[in-house]
């Protein structure tokens, strides 16, 4: 069963928990006991691949689906087809004791396809579970990398329909052409004259019109959101995390029992969220090490105990972490502070009414024991892609190096001697314009699609398949609209009235 964070719903199972995505009163589902797995039982998944390890975390957390519906999500998730690499999420070394975890072999080059591959049909499951005989319809309002993760993965999946908005003008050419070519009956792409907040709100507006969700209801549809504070987007996630030990132990480069610590890079604090999921579930994790950006606010908290976000928002080169508010922290207080409803709902209300919440010393002490944090600057990102192709040839994307930079900087002082794997979220060829440049040295082109051809040959690597000919493909999506005529387009787009 699952329980919010703030004490205010009844309990639901986890059908319930991945339909409703969030709690109404605000607040975010937890599962009320988190799954314990003994080292035997994780032993026995050394020779086994990511779908099988993926089928058996799962249904720990999913008692209500039946092992069938299970794998059948999951095989049709997980398969070549979606994932260029067998290893679905493989490791590369890149020196002694030091790992890539590449979460980018799906098929639009960033780790959100590692979820947003099964979390549509885990949604769909849930929905026929609770009796609810009517198609699912998804919007999503996107800066660019959730939206075409989003529409990938919820393209011809029955019972389906997926709209992105996202703002014209507000997002790069190649996350452009990706959203626009991409094909499936259900899928449908709004450009939007107006910023991200425009889209979201708009978004926002949409999901909370009573007379709209009744025009849908009538017509047989009903809403749901693939935010990454759905449960069904954060489950798959500890999956890879048992995967990546499994891995190292497998290939002989852990011995299995021993601890690894995980570098993230982080924005909503899913990612990081789902190792410590796997650490609480018993896989032997050391340390968590939450990297951010200059955008801090995460590396302040966890330095200080103070989550402050009354600061000023940057813009930097690794964009997907550019984030004040970490929607997911909130699952971790709880946890941390022993469950403690009350005081999590205590903190977040003040969150939102003045900006800022100190935990108390118990619970930081207990964050302590877990997690470290850190950030790192522009420059200091860009230098960290150059040094790692030119000691240990291999090419970063900017969320990946300032993983790598943190964990460097937390291991200089800290000296622990764990294996480390650092999550690396994004194909280098996604954030190509700062990559050319941090290896290079010059000033990228502007034509970001020649320059995909020129990160090519500068670092003797492929392209990502996904962002491959993209120049050449059909353009299939060419809505476009007013940003107060956004529900115009959801009716027009699923001919209500
Ligand atoms: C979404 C994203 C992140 C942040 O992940 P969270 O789970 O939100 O912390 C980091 N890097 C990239 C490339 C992303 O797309």
């Amino acid at each position: 069963m699952y329980i919010s964070t703030r004490g205010n719903y009844r309990e639901v199972t986890a059908a319930e928990a991945i339909a409703m995505g969030m709690v109404p009163e605000g607040g975010l589902f937890v599962p009320k006991s988190i799954p314990r797995i003994d080292l035997e039982e994780i032993k026995n998944y050394l020779g086994q691949d990511y779908q099988s390890i993926a089928i058996g975390i799962l249904e720990k957390y999913l008692p209500d689906f039946t092992h069938e519906e299970i794998a059948e999500c999951v095989k049709a998730a997980y398969n070549q087809e979606n994932f260029a690499h067998e290893a679905v999420a493989p490791l590369v070394k890149i020196k002694e004791n030091c790992f890539i975890l590449e979460l980018w072999q799906g098929p639009t080059a960033a780790f959100k396809d590692m979820a947003l591959q099964l979390t549509p049909r885990l949604l769909v499951k849930a929905v026929q579970k609770l009796g609810l005989d009517k198609k699912v319809v998804i919007l999503v309002a996107t800066s660019g990398d959730t939206g075409k993760a989003a529409l990938e993965g919820f393209k011809d999946v029955p019972g389906t329909e997926i709209i992105v908005f996202y703002p014209f003008g507000g997002v790069s050419v190649v996350q452009k052409l990706q959203m626009v070519t991409t094909e499936g009956s259900n899928t449908h792409v709004v450009a939007v004259d107006g910023n991200f907040d425009d889209c979201q709100s708009a978004v926002k507006a949409i999901f909370a019109d009573k007379d709209l969700a009744q025009q849908l209801d009538k017509a047989g549809y009903c809403f749901s959101s693939a935010n990454s504070i759905n449960w069904g987007r954060l489950l798959p996630q500890i999956v890879y995390y048992f995967h990546a030990y499994l891995y190292l132990a497998r290939n002989n480069e852990i011995v299995f029992g021993d601890n690894v610590d995980f570098a993230v890079p982080t924005g909503n604090f899913g990612n990081i969220l789902a190792a410590w999921y796997a650490k609480k579930m018993g896989l032997p994790i050391g340390k968590l090490i939450c990297a951010s950006n200059e955008n801090k606010v995460l590396a302040d908290f966890l330095a200080t105990g103070t989550y402050d976000r009354r600061r000023e928002f940057k813009q930097t080169i690794s964009p997907s972490m550019d984030i004040l508010i970490s929607s997911n922290l909130e699952r971790f207080l709880f946890a941390m502070n022993g469950e403690n409803s009350a005081l999590t709902a205590q903190w977040l209300a003040q969150l939102g009414t003045e900006g800022w919440f100190t935990i108390d010393a118990q619970t930081k002490a207990r964050i302590d024991e877990t997690m470290a944090g850190g950030f790192a600057n522009e420059q200091e990102t860009l230098a960290m892609v150059k040094k790692c192709f030119d000691e240990s040839h291999y090419l970063l994307d900017t969320h990946t190096a300032v993983a790598l930079k943190v964990y460097e900087a937390w291991q200089s002082v800290n000296h622990s001697k764990n294996a480390v794997v650092i999550d690396s979220t994004a194909s280098p060829y996604k954030f190509v314009s700062s990559v050319y440049q941090a290896i290079s040295g010059e000033k990228a082109n502007d034509d970001e699609l020649a320059l995909l051809e020129d990160l090519s040959r500068l670092s003797g690597t492929a392209i990502h398949r996904g962002l491959a000919n993209l120049g050449q493909k059909p353009i299939l999506h060419t809505r476009h609209c007013a940003k107060d005529a956004i529900i115009d387009e959801v009716k027009d787009i699923l001919q209500l009235k």
